[in-house]
């Protein structure tokens, strides 16, 4: 995790987000919205309240993407009551928030093949249309955290009924309406891949490494 920190996010914050925001960019709120993304997989909504089962079953090939950003969001939510209730005191919401913006980032880069690309597609256009973020002029992007806090909630709250409800068509109307890389994004995307910023960290291994 601090390699991921050091080699790709915080070169991606440096390259997308204001310069006012990179004191926000901390490596212990990545740590925190990285494990409490884990602790919301284990919390939720596992089977739909309209009787069409489980909600793997009823959302089908849309539940994978729709589960991991309710476990991005629903994680940041976590730590933000945490925090409210001073059990949470290791960072600021405001490195939490700008960190997990900075992590959209990392993640959207993953593409639409994968279950974590999109999810993060879905919860940066659903930020933007919230406003919980401002992208100046030059293509760097600033956290608005009143309505970030209130986006959070929204989109959390919104995924849940999606989950509970388990309407196969509606959720894929709605994830594939969210699910897009606009250009605007994709110009930004672009200026991360010119800077030679890896999208993973891989690892030298197996027999031909063991054999040298
Ligand atoms: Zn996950």
């Amino acid at each position: 995790m601090q390699a991921k920190f050091d080699k790709i996010l915080e070169p991606i914050s440096k390259e997308l987000m204001t310069p006012e925001s990179m004191e926000h960019i901390k490596f212990d709120a990545f740590f925190a919205n990285v494990m409490f993304h884990e602790t919301a997989h284990g919390m939720g909504i596992k089977n739909t309240i309209t009787g069409k089962g489980t909600v793997r079953e009823a959302l089908s090939n849309q539940y994978n993407a729709l589960e991991e950003a309710k476990a991005d969001v629903l994680g940041l939510y976590l730590v933000t009551k945490l925090a409210e209730m001073g059990e949470y005191t290791n960072t600021t919401m405001e490195d939490n928030y700008t960190t997990f913006m900075a992590g959209i980032f990392r993640s959207v880069r993953f593409g639409a093949a994968s279950a974590h690309g999109k999810a993060n597609m879905l919860t940066f256009n659903y930020f933007q249309n919230e406003g919980a973020f401002v992208r100046n002029a030059d293509g760097r992007y600033a956290i608005d955290f009143e309505k970030m806090k209130v986006a959070v909630e929204k989109l959390a709250g919104d995924i849940l009924k999606h989950q509970g409800d388990g309407d196969y068509e509606a959720t894929k109307t709605w994830m594939g309406e969210m699910s897009v890389i606009k250009p605007e994004l994709q110009a930004d995307l672009d200026r991360v891949n010119a800077a030679g910023i890896p999208v993973d960290i891989y690892y030298n291994m197996g027999p031909q490494v063991l054999l040298k």
